[in-house]
């Protein structure tokens, strides 16, 4: 079998198991394997393959067929030009979520006029899963000393692997929300929380809702249960005019401005869009 012949065949294979984008999957199990690239693939389609490649290639196709993420058969994600190792305890980091970290940079960096400038930063990522957020932040501004805090042991566990990996230093906490800082205070709180609603999880991907951690996902009858628990106690571990920063579902923008608001503890509520044009973080500075 030719190289091109086995790569066609895993994306017929992985048509028929109603995968979102067969031929790419195709190709980057190749590449995973073989540690090949387009170009070395171009120039060799027509060679033949050995026993063994073909062995693991088609594993791996029968792994992704099972509608496993692509990211759990190779073990990584690239976010924010970092490699993030991921693993079924982690949500696995979405291109979205870069927004929120380009928009925290920002006021970090001082060239959001909407926000406090300060020399350092102590930066709390809540709910921090793998970690992207924080050690993205951690790479891309000098001045932040970030503590990431999770519910979860072995996400916390991920995220220390990846803040080694990606060579910064971070403070983990572990524990329930705020429960894990006790009562620290921060000069920004940066949040992707669970925010679906709980009746939507049976119409997510297959990739999603069968391979990715729940409690990373399910936000509560109204998907706003983190947003309501995270909120209402920030104003008690904010400093003073210190940002909060959370990314939302796409039509979450109005409720969870409006809690914010309801604090009274906050300036102006700002709201982002992501690249496809749906509303995807918002942030307030706290008054007091
Ligand atoms: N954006 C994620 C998804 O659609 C959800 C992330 C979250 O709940 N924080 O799968």
């Amino acid at each position: 079998m030719l190289v091109r012949e086995m790569i066609k065949l895993g994306e017929s294979r992985l048509t028929k198991a109603h995968c979102m984008d067969p031929w790419l999957d195709a190709e980057l199990i190749y590449y995973h394997i073989t540690g090949a690239d387009r170009v070395e693939l171009f120039l060799r389609g027509r060679e033949p393959v050995d026993e063994e490649t073909q062995k693991r290639y088609f594993d791996l196709i029968a792994r992704r067929e099972q509608r496993i993420p692509l990211q759990h058969i190779t073990g990584t994600q690239e976010f924010m030009g970092l490699n993030f190792q991921v693993n079924p305890n982690v949500l696995i980091p979405r291109q979205d979520t870069e927004i929120l970290v380009e928009e925290a940079a920002k006021i970090i960096r001082g060239d959001n006029s909407k926000t406090h400038r300060r020399k350092a930063w102590k930066v709390l990522d809540l709910c921090c899963g793998s970690g992207a957020i924080g050690i993205a932040l951690s790479r891309i501004c000098e001045n932040v000393k970030v503590t990431a805090s999770d519910c979860s042991e072995p996400a916390l566990e991920t995220a220390k692997q990846n803040a080694k990996k990606n060579r910064v230093k971070l403070r983990f906490r572990q524990g329930d929300l705020y429960k894990a800082v006790g009562k620290r205070r921060y000069d920004l709180i940066a949040s992707n929380p669970p925010y679906i609603r709980s009746h939507m999880i049976p119409i997510l991907q297959d990739e999603v809702k069968l391979h990715e951690p729940m409690i990373a996902l399910d936000g509560g009858e109204d998907g706003l249960d983190f947003y309501r628990r995270i909120i209402s106690q920030a104003p008690d571990h904010l400093e003073k005019k210190g940002v909060l920063i959370l990314e939302i579902g796409h039509d979450q923008a109005e409720d969870v401005t409006r809690l914010i608001r309801e604090t009274g503890a906050f300036t102006k509520v700002f709201v982002r869009k992501d690249l496809a044009g749906h509303d995807r973080v918002v942030y307030a500075s706290a008054l007091y």
